[in-house]
């Protein structure tokens, strides 16, 4: 960079490496739809305006002489250039730099961790992440930006040629606004063409609220339709303008799972051309859990940074609420706990669990791609949106031991058996470690289902909502698991009952070995004592009744928040062969059997061991004793 020389002579900048590679992607683009270029040009140059308009609610002197905003196409086949020229808020010298040197808006790490290397797929992020105006670089080998800040008097001429600089220097406009100049390469002739153009933006830009010209020929005609498609009824809206829009507003390249176009007449009068995505927007459990909701008032955009819109557990939603009650000059701070603002939310958040349970009930199949993309955000509303809980608690969907695909809970209940209260629940956040645990051997055993809690989230929601239809959620590796009461499947059933009857002849040789392991692993272990919930492993780790889910600890833990987890309860199978024989056995001499099936159930648990040098001493004197 020549900081040296005046501003106002021609300077050269280099990109930021990300944009560098991001151009080479963008310049070898073989891809059939490089006619998104234009879309992307006049969804900046919309903005422009939409940003002055809101501008100017309290400056009018920024749109004296020139109050109508509009988008200006055209082009001049012996030159080979297409110029598109809007007269919104502009840039200056600094906001060039800026804003068409780096990757800005969503962070440049985030859209280079997603680029595939597929150029039809990456090409396909452009859009979504933010670097919409470089796509230009598909078509054109030059783009010059001539630009002049809303207010200002200078005017700033921007040149590249795509390949690693760029210059600025100053120059001349007529009024404010942004013209973008493109010398076509050989191959993007077409884009010279006005049936080719106006069908584009027929495509892909008719819901751009302000018009768009093509002017050169002998008069100027406009291309789209120029109203914003959420005022218009829904049976003038087809199913591809819906989709359109939802990418423009979204800068999302899915479709739209739901589209809730709605118009409410009342107290307050709003309204909202809103979209559920299918895939999962990249910054969904980004900290800041903000909504991208826009809100508009009477047609002009105010912000599209609302908190109080949308409950944050709806975060995922994308689109447009344009209210009628508001003052066009309301500000930011205005919007907080701002009494319309509210009566909008709970509308809203009727309509979408409205939507949300109707296609639960109607296309399971579609449900579920909602439910595993938004899922987990929407059970956040379990603990942060009460007033909602009932009806989130219906809609929430798990995976079960005993069944493929998603289960509601009303599933569960209705398939519980017959003697059980409870709806049992393991957590882990790898559903494949948990559907080994020990700890269910006993539930399968019976046939009594099992749900998987693999999300971080239900750590938080279970205690808070302690039950479904009266139904209390129970960890089945916590507390005790009495499963004799449960009348499992039939033929289980026989087999327990002779279960039971030898565990009767057993018992004092059992409860003598669980108090000699008790005595030999003193603090080690909270208590020891026989298990119900075992089948064919002969020991596992349970936390006590009062104490914390293990996977919360360990999640603790894992985040620091926790020094250290507590201690667990070690449980005994009785009908296990090892703990049968070591209950027949002496009594003493049965301290390395202790804390080796200790270890045991740790390493079942994932849990790292504490001592794993006297774990490996012990085991090679048990295998050298068995072996000797
Ligand atoms: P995005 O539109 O997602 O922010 P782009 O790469 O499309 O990303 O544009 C980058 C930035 O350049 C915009 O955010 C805006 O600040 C600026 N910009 C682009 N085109 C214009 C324009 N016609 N008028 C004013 N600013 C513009
Ligand atoms: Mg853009």
């Amino acid at each position: 960079m020549a900081e040296t020389a005046p501003e106002e002579a021609k300077q050269s900048f280099q990109y930021q490496a990300e944009v560098g590679r991001l151009l080479d992607i963008v310049a070898n683009a073989l891809y059939s739809e490089k006619e998104i270029f234009l879309r992307e040009l006049i969804s900046n140059a919309a903005d422009a305006c939409d940003r002055l308009r809101y501008k100017a609610l309290t400056d009018k002197d920024l749109i004296a002489g020139d109050a109508e905003f509009a988008i200006e196409l055209s082009f001049d086949k012996s030159a080979k250039t297409l110029t598109i020229s809007d007269n919104g808020i502009g840039m200056d010298r600094q906001d060039l730099i800026d804003n068409l040197g780096t990757i800005a808006r969503s962070g440049t790490s985030a859209f280079m961790n997603e680029l595939t290397g597929d150029a039809k797929k990456d090409v396909n992020l452009i859009g979504q992440f933010g670097v919409g105006f470089y796509s230009a670089f598909m078509v054109a080998d030059k783009v010059s930006v001539l630009t002049r800040r809303a207010g200002s008097e200078d005017a700033w001429l921007w040149i590249s040629d795509g390949r690693g600089e760029f210059t600025i220097e100053e120059a001349v406009r007529d009024g404010r606004g942004t013209t973008i100049t493109m010398t076509l390469k050989d191959d993007a002739e077409e884009y010279l063409d006005e049936s080719r153009l106006s069908h584009i933006v027929k495509t892909y830009s008719d819901h751009i609220p302000f018009p768009i010209r093509l002017t050169g020929g002998e008069e100027a005609k406009q291309l789209n339709e120029g109203s914003a498609l959420w005022t218009r009824s829904k049976s003038d809206v087809t199913e591809d303008q819906y989709k359109e829009f939802y990418h423009h507003v979204a800068h999302a390249f899915d479709d739209p799972w739901a589209t809730l176009h709605f118009r409410a007449e009342g107290v307050i009068e709003y309204a909202g051309l809103v979209y559920i995505p299918t895939m999962r927007p990249f910054d969904l459990f980004h900290p800041d859990r903000k909504s991208k909701l826009k809100l508009y008032v009477k047609r002009v955009f105010i912000t599209e940074d609302c908190e109080d819109l949308v409950p944050s557990w709806l975060r995922f939603l994308r689109g447009v609420i344009d209210s009628e009650d508001l003052p066009l000059n309301v500000s930011r701070e205005m919007l907080q706990n701002n009494p319309v603002v509210s009566k909008i939310r709970k509308g809203l958040t009727k309509r979408v669990i409205g939507e949300l349970s109707k296609k639960a009930e109607n296309d399971a199949e579609a449900y579920a791609t909602f439910w595993e993309a938004f899922g987990p955000v929407l059970k956040e509303g379990l603990y942060e949106g009460t007033d909602q809980r009932d009806e989130i608690l219906k809609l929430a969907r798990f995976k079960s031991t005993t069944r493929d695909g998603w289960v509601s809970l009303a599933d569960y209940v209705a398939a519980m058996k017959p003697g059980q209260d409870k709806i049992f629940y393991i957590s882990g956040e790898d559903e494949a470690a948990a559907r080994r645990s020990p700890q269910l051997e006993g539930f399968a055993a019976k046939g009594v289902e099992v749900l998987f809690m693999s999300d971080a989230v239900d750590e938080f929601w279970l205690p808070s909502v302690g039950s479904f239809e009266e139904k209390d959620f129970q960890s089945v590796t916590r507390g005790g698991a009495d499963l004799s009461k449960i009348d499992g499947d039939a033929e289980d059933k026989e087999s327990d009952d002779k279960d039971e009857k030898k565990d009767d002849d057993q018992s004092p040789s059992i409860d003598a070995l669980v108090s000699v392991v008790r005595t030999a692993l003193g603090d080690a272990v909270k208590d020891v004592r026989t298990s119900h919930r075992l089948t064919s492993s002969p020991c596992c780790l349970v936390a006590d009744e009062n104490a914390m889910d293990m996977n919360l600890e360990r999640m603790l833990k894992k985040h620091q928040q926790l020094d250290q987890v507590s201690a667990r309860i070690l449980e005994l199978n009785p009908k296990h062969p090892l703990i049968k024989a070591l209950s027949e056995k002496a009594i003493d001499g049965v301290d390395d059997a202790a804390f080796l099936l200790l270890d045991q159930a740790r390493i079942m648990e994932g849990e790292p061991l504490p001592d794993p040098a006297a774990f490996a001493k012990r085991m090679t004197e048990v295998m050298t004793r068995a072996l000797g």
